[in-house]
């Protein structure tokens, strides 16, 4: 009898395991809160190894110090092996946040036990029940489908399952319209997603180059950086040219001197001294609308809003207009899930940036992440949608919220506390940049709902120095911020 069959006679949900997908640092820590509870857990990852994301961004420096980015209970097993912790104001790079901390968490025993790598989850859905199927589906346990790297596959049942896969292997086309333009598939050889490694392995691809730069997020500015430093230092006909869409550079500098976290601050100002500096050629309101092969280059059209167009030369392209979550695998599950980011519906009004982008968000756990499926959870940055300004430590609180959720210890899992620090500049109209919560003040408070829905306190951004949440009050509709 196959696993699928004998689910549906089946074992009850609760002598299960939980399934958690992903071992990023949050699905990690997952496993570490779920195993202090001794629950048992299975952690899935797809990869060789584990956290395959921070691996592929090893070369870009964090901008949270280490204080920020270990979770209690990782700490609690790192300790128990000897580990050396890392100085708490030091800031890592990917690259040692994997080697210095998630390495070696997954290597304590209580974790290796529990991790099975090259394990690729294509599918969830509930034993004997499809999305339609109603009767006995909150006792049905769930059905996770692995293809193993070795080409077998196979069904796992769990009780519950924390959806932990991250966002950054989807990453947005270059459409403004989110959809891939014209020529931008047949042109993929010279298009690069995310922040590419321009300073190390990938030199030679950006060297003298002209290259475009196309988005307005953190990692557009890395990106660009990268490039300056890679003209002032080594390859001095390296060109940039960047695109953004927006008509104000206010928030894309972001919170600069008020940003709590300094290293992402200074990203801020570094970039706004390279445009006053005249060290790229800027596009601003400029959506690209074509990409055309020209003899060894790339015709790039891109156009305003007025609708006047402009061409323009380059030898590459890096695309860095945001991820999205992988929504298919979840297809057969019951979810609710906010039409504007794709992240948990009651999760969306304190993040979604057409609101507010303090990049702060107040406390929440696992009664904002439940989902109608009764046991499912997206958790970590997946848990944003395509929302930016993720913390891990927002994902660690997330599960450990969680853990105690599905551990029956309602008081823990309602006692979400979280300090995350302010961005110092906040949005309400990202098009121009409006700061209304600038320079906010600890625990200032500010309403952003787009709609009533249930949802954990009656405020929704700027409240980081809040500690405390207390749950489902009923918020009322309101725009704006602050
Ligand atoms: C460049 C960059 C810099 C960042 N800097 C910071 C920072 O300074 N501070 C901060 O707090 N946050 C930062 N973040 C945001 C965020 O904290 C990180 O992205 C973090 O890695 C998110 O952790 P995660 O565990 O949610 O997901 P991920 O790290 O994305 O891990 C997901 C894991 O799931 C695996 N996986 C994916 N699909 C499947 C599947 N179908 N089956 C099984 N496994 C799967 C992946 O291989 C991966 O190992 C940064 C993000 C980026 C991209």
């Amino acid at each position: 009898m196959n696993a699928i069959a004998s689910a549906a006679a089946g074992p009850a949900a609760e002598t299960l395991p939980v399934i958690v997908i992903g071992a990023g640092p949050v699905g990690l820590a997952a496993a570490a809160h779920l195993i202090a509870r001794g629950i048992p857990v299975r952690l899935l990852e797809a990869a060789a190894d584990v956290a395959a994301h921070v691996r592929d961004w090893g070369h870009v420096k964090l901008f949270s110090p280490w204080v920020y980015n270990i979770d209690k209970e990782a700490r609690a097993l790192l300790h128990k092996a000897g580990w050396q912790e890392p100085l708490p104001l030091a800031y890592p790079t990917g690259a040692q946040l994997y080697e210095l901390y998630l390495k070696p968490l997954a290597e304590t025993p209580e974790l290796s036990a529990v991790i099975e790598t090259g394990a690729r989850v294509t599918a969830v859905s509930r034993a004997g029940h499809d999305k339609m199927m109603s009767p006995g589906r909150e006792q049905a346990p769930f059905v996770v489908m692995v293809h193993k790297s070795d080409g077998s596959a196979r069904a796992d049942l769990a009780r519950a399952v924390i959806d932990t896969s991250g966002t950054w292997s989807r990453p947005s086309p270059i459409g403004a319209h989110g959809l891939p333009v014209p020529g931008e598939a047949a042109n993929a050889g010279r298009i690069a997603y995310g922040i590419p490694d321009i300073l190390g392995r990938d030199i030679d691809t950006y060297a003298n180059r002209h290259v475009l730069v196309v988005g307005g997020g953190h990692s557009a500015a890395n990106g660009l950086l990268d490039l300056a430093q890679l003209a002032a230092d080594r390859a001095p006909d390296t060109r940039i040219v960047w695109a953004v869409r927006g008509s104000s550079l206010k928030r894309l500098f972001g919170g600069g001197e008020n940003d709590r976290l300094e290293a992402r601050g200074a990203l801020g100002r570094a970039l706004e001294t390279l445009v006053e500096t005249g060290g790229l050629e800027l596009h601003m309101r400029s959506a690209v609308a074509r990409i055309e092969a020209a003899g060894s280059a790339l015709a790039v059209t891109l156009t305003q809003p007025d609708g006047a167009a402009e061409v323009v030369g380059v030898d590459r392209i890096i695309v860095a207009t945001g991820l999205r979550p992988d929504l298919e695998m979840l297809r057969e599950l019951r979810l609710a899930l906010d039409p504007v980011t794709e992240s948990p519906r009651v999760l969306a009004p304190l993040i979604d940036p057409n609101l507010h982008s303090c990049g702060t968000v107040r406390p929440h756990g696992h009664r904002e992440l439940a989902q109608p499926d009764t046991g499912f959870y997206i958790a970590g940055i997946k848990s944003y949608g395509r929302a930016p300004t993720f913390l891990m430590a927002t994902g660690y609180e997330q599960v450990r919220s969680i853990a105690a959720a599905l551990a029956g210890d309602m008081a823990a899992a309602d006692d979400v506390q979280l300090e995350l620090p302010e961005t110092g500049v906040c949005s309400s109209d990202p098009g121009e940049g409006g700061g209304c919560c600038e320079a906010a003040t600890e625990g200032a408070g500010c309403t952003t709902v787009r709609e009533t829905v249930p949802t954990t306190g009656e405020k929704a951004c700027c409240g980081a120095g809040k500690p405390r949440v207390t749950v489902t009050a009923a918020v009322a509709p309101a725009k704006g911020c602050c």
